[in-house]
């Protein structure tokens, strides 16, 4: 009986997927397989794990519990350790995640899609002559 040894080192594969950039503060783009939403994934002990959590774990430390990883550069696929912070998820929507929008602004941008801004000036009492 003998192991036949095909994958490589979990550490060089992940290595082997993002464009490191020699500038510190440059993002690390996942080149590898990625979500709908452009987040890195890579897989690792038969599962299939986001990028940028095990880029974390790598370069900084064990992620506490609870805790998500969050891209200060909101960029993604980014697995550059500078730009990874862990926090919990609503410190990540109050602080960090400004792509996440208010359903009332939602709102407030269909309707400025659908009949133009000059209307909603006077909806919200604003006169134009400011
Ligand atoms: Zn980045």
């Amino acid at each position: 009986m003998f192991l036949l040894r095909i994958n490589m080192n979990p550490i060089d594969r992940f290595l082997s997927k993002f464009a490191k950039q020699n500038s510190g503060n440059e993002c690390w783009q996942w080149t590898a397989s990625r979500t709908q939403q452009g987040y890195g994934m890579f897989s690792f002990q038969g599962k299939s794990i986001p990028a940028h959590r095990f880029a974390y774990e790598h370069y900084k430390g064990e992620i506490p519990d609870k805790h998500i990883v969050h891209q200060v550069c909101q960029n993604n696929c980014c697995v550059n350790p500078e730009h990874l912070i862990v926090c919990t998820k609503s410190e990540s929507r109050l602080k960090y995640n400004s792509t996440r929008i208010h359903p009332d602004a939602k709102k407030l941008i269909q309707n400025i899609k659908e009949r133009g801004p000059e209307e909603l000036i006077d909806d919200f009492g604003f006169s134009k002559e400011v």
